[in-house]
């Protein structure tokens, strides 16, 4: 049975791989694909493939034989939903049987302006002949290290989610949960919400990063006008500036606010504490 696993030069990918060996899958049943395959690293007896979600001419063969893929997400906005569907096509036309694909917490009723098009790519699963488990993911805990280093400069963390708590757990943990599913028939037909067992705000994320730093941090809320402009300043364009507002408008709406368990019910043990990741990644 081969499970291929695709973005294998990205961060997740790798730990999905990782983590499906962990789990009994033998390295020559796992095969991770890139568009620069000269670039993956990945355990010994791993093989890798060329898989360019804009070459339709690399999908065909990369999927050939493969019994399990895990699609994980494209990373250009607006783009994925068209990526995504030409991997999905690829799939099908290919004979694979099952598909795991990462989608955003509760991807249908997110504010969140990267839903829509993992909503298009639910949708178009959901329509395919094949055996999809959908695995929501809330925010990585990795996502915080850029605050942490800024803080350990300034002492201070800003942002606009306000008071908006935030269920993150570390990409190990989504990648943990991505290789119980694809290795279990069971999960098929399946969309889970996935998120760390602590939802934090962000004067708590001040506080631990303090901890962590040795030193005071606080929190500062930014309203939506001030942080886009506090962005502008540090030399985003117009465009990415209000994408991230918007992102931090959602946050503070509840967007990954949640109590779900099903995360660490999956992977069977409570997830990575977000002290545990920012302590490394300082
Ligand atoms: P990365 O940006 O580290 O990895 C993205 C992967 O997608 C890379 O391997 C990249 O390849 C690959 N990729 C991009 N475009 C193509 C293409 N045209 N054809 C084939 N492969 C392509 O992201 P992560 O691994 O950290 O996260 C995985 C996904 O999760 C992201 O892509 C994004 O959708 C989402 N995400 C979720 C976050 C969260 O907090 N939940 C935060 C950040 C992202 P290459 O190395 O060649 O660029």
């Amino acid at each position: 049975m081969t499970v291929l696993v695709t973005g294998a030069t990205g961060h997740l990918g790798p730990l999905v791989v990782q983590r499906l060996l962990a789990r009994g899958a033998a390295p020559s049943d796992v095969v991770g694909a890139a568009r620069r395959p000269e670039r993956a690293q990945l355990p010994d007896g791993v093989a890798v493939v060329e898989l360019d979600y804009d070459r339709p001419e690399t999908l065909g063969p990369a999927l050939a034989g493969v019994d399990t893929l895990v699609l994980v997400s494209a990373s250009e906005p607006g783009r994925r939903a068209q990526q995504h569907g030409a991997v999905i096509e690829a799939a099908e036309a290919a004979g694979v049987r099952r598909l795991v694909y990462t989608s955003l917490l509760r991807a249908d009723t997110s504010p969140l302006p990267l839903a829509p098009e993992h909503v298009a790519t639910e949708q178009r699963l959901a329509a395919s002949g094949l055996a999809v488990t959908v695995l929501r993911n809330s925010w990585y805990h990795e996502n915080y290290g850029p605050d942490l280093a800024r803080a350990r400069e300034t002492g201070v963390v800003t942002s606009g989610t306000g008071t908006g708590r935030v269920a993150s757990a570390s990409r190990e943990d989504y990648a943990d949960a991505a290789a119980v599913v694809a290795l279990d028939d069971a999960h098929a037909g399946a969309t889970y919400e996935l998120a760390g067992d602590h939802a934090w705000d962000y004067a708590e994320l001040a506080a631990t990063i303090g901890e962590i730093l040795g030193r005071e941090v606080t929190y500062q809320a930014l309203t939506q006008a001030e942080q886009v402009e506090a962005l502008r300043a540090a030399g985003l364009d117009e465009t990415s500036a209000g994408f991230v507002a918007a992102l931090d408008a959602g946050i503070a709406a509840g967007a990954l606010d949640t109590d779900d368990r099903t995360l660490s019910r999956l992977i069977g043990r409570p997830t990575t504490p977000l002290a545990q990741t920012l302590r490394s990644l300082a």
